[in-house]
């Protein structure tokens, strides 16, 4: 039997064309505006788009027209005004191939193939509807082929091809996914709950259903809404969740009179009353199936008024025999008309009910009987829409699947590149880490080194004159005299004092003091020979070590350091000369370091006593 649910689903196919809206635009009438608020309101909007349309025929401007022509089709397919859809179809379809506008014939084929399948003309209907398919593929129009293919799938559930329609929906529903047209997307969600009711899986439609209420505007969408509450409230009916069925339905009923959508009210009415029907509610079933049924007179809309005069019939049949026989008599009328195999089912089980109640039990009996022979037929047909169903199911879950695992794998690769990245980042962080912490160590270790260094310089050394200082040079001293007696070579060493330096200091300051202590040690060093070294012992007196060396070479060594004294004067007073005396001793044989170092002393004070700067060189085995 029908669902407004299978007649309302289409509403969202064909609404809101970007080609029609560009149309609209610049003829002056907002048609993507006037197709938003079919949405919420399609009768309004059916009313405006029917005059307008005349008006712009009268005008002669064709592209408005068709465009006026296309809302209204699209807004009468809505509300199921089939009447006079084929005139507005054939004139739209006319004015769309001579403009050449491929995606309103697109989509005003696809309307077409809808009328032609209300009036059972199924191969007519696959007719149009292909011819809009390759239309829109030809013309790459992604929505309009969505749409088409959207409303094939409706075909082939209205003919039981089930392992069709799942796919077609979910291909449809991918192509307006993509497109971000959330009102398509919600039209298409509706409709693959409507396949799954229709294969008796009522809490997957219900799940389907109330997903595609996702993104519809309860502001803005009231029609839709209504629709979805509608279908939702017959699958828990259908689950015999009574309540909460009675009490969507009756909010679908609200929305439905607030638009005054009677057709949509007649729906709600119909359901609530097969609710009051089931729960012994007699009276109230009644008076909401016969408001329905004055609707469905209207709107000729066969199969609600062959399920609703069913219904009568099994209220009316314990109170009223002749109106309930009256109800069955037109439902029987309506199955001639197109005998189904649903409709034979229904039509001998509420037969069967009808005798009973009035106590005619073998023609009861006998309905039952056929009841039990047209089950046994249909189950064989559903045991078959089964398999279908199965395989179809499995088809389509598995795509599903496949679309999740492809969405999971590319999150997946997404992710696994941001860890690679952040690894990498890690890596150069943790190298440039390392290297830090290598170069630190290592200026660490350098600093230390070079302080060890200057450590042991400064051990070796003099601070004020960088010269060798005392303990370095009478080192030195001991081991020259040592290496120079095993090689069997002279060494001699001399012991110098600078002269009246105390007088420098009193007459210049300490400060030019140091710088004549500086300059003495500056100016003498380089004069010597490789191997000769002169080293501070103490105040402004000196030890020259001088390996290799004869007391007779001592005299030139003197000369060489007082000639090159006299010449440096830079930053020192002009009249001031630094002199120095010098007493010079040759190791002999067998002699100590010590006793060399007091002849050579000896030697000096002799030079200051002769006079001062001047070269004394101690005699052997003098001391003093
Ligand atoms: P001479 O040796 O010719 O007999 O006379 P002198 O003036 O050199 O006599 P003496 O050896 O007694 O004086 C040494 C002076 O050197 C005493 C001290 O104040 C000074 N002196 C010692 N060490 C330093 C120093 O590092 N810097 C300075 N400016 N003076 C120093
Ligand atoms: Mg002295
Ligand atoms: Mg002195």
């Amino acid at each position: 039997m029908p669902y407004r649910r299978s007649l309302h689903c289409l509403d969202y196919i064909l609404a809101g064309l970007l080609a029609l809206a560009s149309l609209g635009v610049q003829g002056g009438v907002d048609w993507a505006a006037m197709e938003q608020r079919a949405a919420d309101d399609p009768i309004k909007v059916r009313e405006e788009t029917l005059k307008l349309s005349r008006e712009l025929q009268a005008n002669g401007d064709k592209q408005e027209e068709l465009a006026a022509l296309r809302l209204l089709a699209i807004t009468s397919a809505q509300m199921e005004h089939y009447k006079d859809l084929d005139v507005v179809l054939a004139r739209g379809l006319m004015l769309a191939r001579e403009l050449n506008q491929a995606g309103s014939e697109s989509t005003l084929l696809s309307l077409r193939g809808r009328l032609l399948a209300q009036s059972g003309k199924q191969a007519e209907a696959m007719r149009d509807l292909d011819a809009a398919i390759s239309l829109a593929e030809r013309n790459k129009l992604q929505r309009e082929l969505a749409s088409a293919l959207q409303e094939k799938a409706r075909l082939l559930q209205g003919e039981s091809r089930f392992n069709e329609v799942l796919p077609l929906l979910f291909r449809a529903h991918t192509l307006f996914d993509s497109l971000k047209l959330t009102a398509d997307v919600s039209g298409v969600l509706n409709d693959i709950g409507n396949a799954y009711s229709t294969l008796g899986d009522e809490g997957q439609a219900v799940d389907y259903y109330r997903r595609s209420l996702v993104g519809l505007n309860p502001a803005q969408d009231r029609h839709a809404l209504s629709v979805r509450q509608y279908n939702i409230g017959v699958s828990l009916l259908r689950l015999e969740r009574w309540q909460e069925a009675g009490d969507t339905l009756r909010e679908a009923l609200a929305h439905s009179e607030a638009l005054n959508d009677a057709t949509g009210v007649a729906y709600a009415r119909f359901r609530l009353g097969a609710i009051d029907l089931k729960q012994g509610r007699t009276e109230a079933a009644l008076q909401q199936l016969d408001l329905a049924l004055q609707e469905f007179r209207r709107t000729h809309l066969q199969d609600m008024l062959f399920g609703t005069q069913l219904a009568r019939a099994e209220a009316l049949s314990g109170r009223d025999v002749r109106a309930a026989m009256a109800a069955m008599a037109e439902a029987e009328s309506i199955f001639k008309q197109n005998p189904t195999a649903p409709r034979k089912l229904m039509l001998h089980k509420t037969s069967s009910l009808v005798y009973k109640q009035q106590s005619r039990y073998r023609e009861a009996l006998a309905e039952l009987e056929a009841w039990i022979q047209a089950n046994k037929a249909n189950d064989e047909q559903f045991n078959r829409k089964l398999t279908t169903e199965m395989q179809a199911r499995f088809d389509s879950e598995r795509k599903e699947a496949d679309n999740a695992l492809l969405k999971s794998e590319r999150r997946r690769q997404a992710a696994e590149l941001e860890a690679g990245k952040s690894r990498r980042l890690l890596l150069l962080l943790g190298l440039l880490c390392s290297v830090i912490a290598i170069a630190a160590l290592a200026f660490v270790l350098l600093r230390q080194v070079r302080q060890k260094q200057r450590y042991a310089a400064l051990a070796m050394h003099d601070e004020l004159t960088g010269a060798p200082n005392r303990r370095h040079i009478l080192a030195y001293g001991q081991r020259q005299l040592q290496a120079c007696r095993e090689e069997g070579l002279r060494f001699s060493l001399a012991v110098i004092d600078l002269d009246h330096f105390k007088s420098i200091n009193d007459r210049y300051g300490h400060e030019v003091g140091d710088t004549v202590l500086r300059r003495f040690a500056r100016v003498c060093q380089p004069t010597l020979r490789r191997g000769d070294r002169l080293g501070r012992v103490g105040g402004e007196e000196w030890l020259l070590i001088m390996p290799a060396t004869h007391s007779s070479e001592v005299p030139l060594v003197f000369e060489r350091m007082r000639q090159h004294l006299q010449a440096q004067h830079e930053d020192l007073p002009a009249e001031l000369i630094i002199a120095f005396s010098m007493g010079a001793a040759e190791a002999q044989p067998g002699e100590s370091f010590e006793r060399l170092m007091r002849r050579a002393d000896a030697a000096m004070y002799r030079a200051k006593q002769q006079g001062r700067d001047q070269l004394v060189i101690a005699r052997p085995g003098e001391t003093s």
